[in-house]
């Protein structure tokens, strides 16, 4: 019987290729009109905008079989990043495989497995299912009291920095898109405010002329245990950037790779520049005003929230992915604790992962579902433990971090244990 993969973004592009290698019939549907999940610019379950350049370099973004082109510079814009998915679909053949402009409405539990209800109503039935919806789509917006008279809005509908002209903005929050934003209102808006809650570390997207993450999948310091890494690399960092102090922004209270850092040589600059002027968290809005925990009033015209999304799964009944405080709880952020057939690929945090660690775990679905009973029944074991434990704190905020170097390392032995 046929697997259904939802989503046809890397993650799902990804499945489809190892499924279909590995001889396990498939096929895939995706909600928006094209593939490239994300790197759909402008497609409605994208959050990219015009300015985006890949954050990981290209090296370590792409598929380990099919490496982007070796003239595309280091970090590719988001439509080279289209273009590669698309030509890594037609040089594995996978468009046959894949449904465009249809999503599935509801997946219901039956005898054979899963029954998919699409958005046109047809049903079909399926062994499994590999859900690679992405995360990044479901805006996360604070609630914040009082009233605003000016504009509000959440990145995912930031597309061009023309709104910013003449404008005094205030962007909030410090992840790499509220950074990258805060680099776009600086050359159009007439004011930048920034509103910051944690510090973060940050990395340069070039070191001695290199990109920063390059031999990060492979570098001897990936062996290391990750606090070790967390002080070289730390130390490495304090040198050639400086402390998040010194531009004026909250000091990190976590390790290096406890979070995913912040990837931008820009905005340090324009913090130090004076471009960008610095506030804390938002307390409450009054009128055209704007005022901050501290006390501090401003006046706004703009306010945009990046602040980040929320992992859903509106198409199965809630339990299934044995959620805690709304996250799917999973072994290795995959495997369900029931043997229901449902895989969730893509729901993953943190730096160095790219497209290649999204392609690791299709590996190790695909694994899973060729294995024999007997490597089924001890894998099952393992599933059972991780879920019925409370989910480490190490996996963060998200619920769904990981610390790649490691990450990849228990990829790499799960997949051996089931051949
Ligand atoms: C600005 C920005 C910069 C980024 N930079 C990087 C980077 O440098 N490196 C990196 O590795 N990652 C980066 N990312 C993260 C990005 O999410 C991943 O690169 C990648 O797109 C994740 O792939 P995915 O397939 O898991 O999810 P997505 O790309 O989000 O694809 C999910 C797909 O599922 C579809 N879908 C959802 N629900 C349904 C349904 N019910 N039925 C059918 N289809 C459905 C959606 O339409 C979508 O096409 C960035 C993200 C953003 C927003």
């Amino acid at each position: 019987m046929t697997h259904l993969v939802i989503g046809a973004g890397p993650s799902g592009l990804a499945a489809v290729k190892t499924f279909r290698q590995a001889g396990l019939a498939v096929e895939a549907v995706d909600r928006q009109p094209d593939i490239g999940g994300q790197w759909l610019y402008g497609g409605a379950a994208s959050a990219v905008y015009a300015s985006t350049h890949l954050i990981s370099s290209k090296g370590p973004t792409a598929y380990e079989d099919f490496p982007m082109p070796a003239d595309w510079p280091a970090y590719p814009h988001h439509a080279h990043a289209l273009q590669y998915l698309r030509d890594y679909a037609r040089h594995f053949d996978l468009m046959p495989a894949i449904r465009c402009g249809i999503g599935v409405r509801h997946l219901t539990r039956n005898a054979l497995g899963w029954q998919a209800e699409f958005d046109d109503g047809t049903t079909r039935d399926y062994q499994g299912v590999v859900i690679a919806n992405g995360h990044l789509t479901v805006p996360e917006m604070p609630e914040i009291p009082g009233h605003f008279d000016g504009q509000v809005m959440h990145a995912k509908d930031y597309r061009t920095p023309d709104l910013f002209t003449g404008r005094r903005v205030l962007i909030v929050g410090m992840g790499n898109t509220g950074c990258d934003i805060v680099v776009d209102a600086v050359h159009h808006a007439s004011e930048v405010l920034w509103s910051v809650r944690r510090g973060n570390h940050f990395v340069p997207k070039f070191l001695g002329g290199r990109p920063a993450d390059e031999g990060g999948r492979r570098g001897i310091a990936n062996r290391l245990p990750r606090a070790w890494r967390a002080k070289l690399h730390g130390a490495v960092l304090r040198f050639v950037v400086g402390r998040p102090e010194q531009f004026g922004l909250p000091k990190p209270d976590h390790g290096m790779y406890d979070r995913t850092p912040i990837v931008n040589s820009l905005v340090l600059q324009h913090l130090g520049q004076g471009d960008v002027a610095l506030r804390g968290p938002i307390r409450e809005f009054a009128g055209s005003e704007v005022v901050f925990a501290d006390g501090r009033r401003d006046q706004v015209d703009l306010v945009l929230f990046a602040t980040g999304y929320r992992a859903t799964f509106p198409f199965i009944e809630p339990g299934s992915l044995n959620e805690v405080d709304g996250v799917p709880h999973l072994h290795l952020n995959i495997f369900p604790p029931d043997d229901n057939g449902l895989y969730v690929a893509g729901l993953l945090e943190g730096a160095g992962i790219g497209w290649g660690g999204r392609a690791l775990q299709a590996e190790l679905i695909a694994a899973y579902v060729r294995a024999r009973p007997e490597a089924v029944a001890t894998f099952r074991r393992a599933v059972a433990a991780t879920c019925s434990r409370p989910r480490p704190a190490a996996q963060g905020e998200s619920g769904f971090f990981v610390d790649y170097a490691a990450y990849r390392r228990d990829l790499v032995a799960a997949m051996a244990a089931l051949r």
